[in-house]
């Protein structure tokens, strides 16, 4: 079986995190080295490495975790401006291979920066 990636052991309870946010399909965690004052992680439960090796049976989860995102930008209070990151391959500054998307906000994002 492979190993446990860094996020499921958090899922499993191997290991502690900040949980905000938790349904039968993803969860919802604060980073623990945030790039602003609001920075949390969604995780789904299935480890998908990278969002390039989703496949078409990933269809209905993905558009969970899109939806999700925005109910979770409710619940912060931050609905009104928010940045949503998805980093994908070592190039693209992954760092942990469970797919993920970062919800930044509390914080003015400078349109130059994409
Ligand atoms: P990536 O670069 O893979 O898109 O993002 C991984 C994120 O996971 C980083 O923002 C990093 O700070 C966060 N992270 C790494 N290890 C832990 C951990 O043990 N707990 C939490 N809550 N976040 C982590």
């Amino acid at each position: 079986m492979a190993e446990k990636t860094l996020f499921t052991k958090i899922i499993d309870r191997e290991l502690a995190a900040d949980i905000i946010y938790e349904d039968d399909q993803c969860i919802c965690i604060r980073d623990i080295n945030p790039q602003a004052p609001t920075h949390v992680l969604l995780i789904p439960r299935k480890p998908i490495p990278t969002l390039a090796k989703a496949s078409n049976e990933d269809k209905a989860l993905l558009g969970h975790l899109l939806l999700k995102i925005g109910d979770i930008a409710r619940s912060l209070g931050v609905e009104d401006g928010f940045r949503v990151v998805m980093n994908n391959g070592e190039k693209g500054g992954q760092v942990v291979f469970h797919l993920h998307l970062h919800l930044l906000a509390d914080k003015t994002f400078s349109d130059d920066s994409l």
